[in-house]
């Protein structure tokens, strides 16, 4: 199945909750589940018993909606993060993390995790001194990811820099604003991730 590209916010409509997937606009008042718009097909009189089943695939549809994946590739991040040593759920999400689009975003050059994906995939974006156009490859501790020296470049992620700058970076990368480079330091705990989400829903789901 291909990529959704119906409108973001009909998505966190439908989560009822804000997976911020447009930047900017997520953190205004203006946001749809700010002002209270109803989920997609109007809000239904009574509000259905949801089953266990029900519960996990809809953290699962966050999560997926959340970091821009496709199910198939949702599923391989799974599986991948079941292999490793440690809390599968825990796993997930310090892989979704880890990927360079995410990375992107965290660092404050693009405003979203779609917009990083763009400007990946259209090169100007390096990781340790050579150009990386894959959003999926994954950062680990000591990647060192920067802006092309391109002046185009440089401008459209300084512009996002200075705006996110409110948002902090995250306490696992380090950021040199000027020079448009940022650093993985560590690989990120469930803690710092501050993920709002119940991962351990996803595993109970796949487990089945
Ligand atoms: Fe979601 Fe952002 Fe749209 Fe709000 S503005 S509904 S957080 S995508």
């Amino acid at each position: 199945m291909g990529r959704y590209v119906g409108p973001a916010c009909k998505l966190c409509r439908r989560e009822g909750e804000k997976l911020f997937l447009k930047g900017e606009r997520c953190y205004m008042a203006k946001c749809p589940i700010e002002t209270g718009r109803p989920i997609p097909g109007g809000q239904p009189k009574r509000r259905p018993k949801i089953s266990d089943y029900g519960m996990q695939l809809r953290e699962k549809q966050k999560i997926k909606r959340t970091y821009g994946l496709r199910e198939g590739q949702f599923r391989l991040f799974f599986e991948r993060s079941a292999q490793l040593r440690g809390v599968t759920g825990e796993n997930l999400l310090q892989m979704l993390e880890m990927r360079l689009d995410n990375v992107v975003f965290r660092l404050g050059f693009a405003p979203s995790r779609v917009a990083a994906r763009q400007i990946v995939r259209h090169g100007h974006v390096f990781v340790n001194g050579r150009k990386a156009t894959v959003p999926s490859m994954l950062m680990g501790k000591g990647s060192v990811i920067e802006v092309r020296d391109r002046e185009k470049s440089k401008q459209y992620a300084s512009a996002f820099v200075e705006k996110s700058e409110a948002r902090g970076i995250v306490p696992w990368m380090s950021l040199d604003k000027e020079k448009l480079k940022g650093e993985v330091l560590h690989i990120p705990s469930k803690e710092e991730i501050g993920s709002p989400f119940n991962e351990q829903l996803v595993v109970e789901l796949y487990s089945k």
